[in-house]
């Protein structure tokens, strides 16, 4: 608890230097990039949250609502999202060395992400988590349409639901690897009442630790772009940035190829 409040108060630029020290510590040799930090670790999952948030200022007054097990800033605007996604990481980092990737502004346009994609190549992984959902309970593929992914995820108790974008949804396309983001506790994001449930990020965090204890026993899932099911003059419209234009009649094309293969 003590450890979000003192996340949720950094500015994005504290929080990178802070992220970057405390992996130095770590032993887990960090680089520290325009956009990102980033480290390698010792199991094949990569672990995802992004560093800024909406607001322009960070809480100076957080207060802890036990009984409602609820955390908010007073005069608005919290930032869990997504400092609770960093929390959740960070955590993870006291009993396992997975992956880690800490992205610059991913509010503005997954700035970060398209950073880290132009620098790095694909880590040698078998999945990527993110810890950037509101709710408690949701699993959020995006574009990527691995079933079997999908449905190990949801084994762990997340129900499947749809979100427009995120850094996975880049970090997962060009690097083939397939991506979920996860649930970690915060709501009404993006707004002055936005609020945090600590008892249900911490539920996420202790998923997740099973998902790390079970990632030797499971194949490396690829990503399956629901978008590459398309005719050719689709992907290249992807490919020079006019799908954006054309995003609504894609996914009903897609639905229409899908129907005539059964
Ligand atoms: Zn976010």
């Amino acid at each position: 608890m003590d450890e979000l409040i003192y996340l949720l108060k950094l500015s994005q630029e504290e929080l990178k230097k802070v992220l970057y020290e405390y992996l130095i510590t770590k032993k887990m040799n960090p680089i520290f990039e325009d956009g990102f930090v980033y480290a390698p670790g010792n199991i094949p999952v990569l672990l995802v949250a992004h560093m800024d948030t909406v607001f322009k200022e960070q809480p100076k007054q957080i207060i802890y609502n036990k009984f409602e097990d609820r955390i908010y800033n007073p005069n608005g605007g919290l930032g869990g999202d997504d400092r609770c996604g960093i929390y959740a990481i960070l955590s993870l980092l006291d009993k396992y060395r997975p992956y880690v990737l800490f992205t610059e502004d991913e509010e503005i346009g997954c700035i970060g992400a398209l950073k880290t994609v132009r620098t790095l190549q694909a880590p040698n992984v078998k999945y990527t988590i993110e810890f950037d959902r509101r709710g408690k309970n949701d699993c959020v593929f995006y574009s990527c349409g691995n079933k079997k992914f999908m449905h190990y995820i949801e084994q762990f108790g997340f129900k499947k639901d749809y979100g427009s974008c995120s850094d996975i949804s880049i970090l997962g396309r060009v690097w083939n690897i397939a991506s979920v983001n996860l649930s970690c506790g915060y709501y009404n994001e993006h707004t002055v009442i936005e609020y945090v449930k600590f008892r249900q990020l911490q539920r996420t965090i202790n998923r997740a630790c099973m998902l790390l204890d079970d990632i030797q026993k499971v194949p490396y899932f690829d990503y399956q772009d629901v978008r590459y099911k398309q005719s050719l003059s689709d992907k290249i419209m992807m490919l020079l940035g006019l799908d954006k234009v054309f995003g609504e009649s894609e996914s009903g094309k897609v639905k229409t190829l899908e129907a005539r293969k059964k």
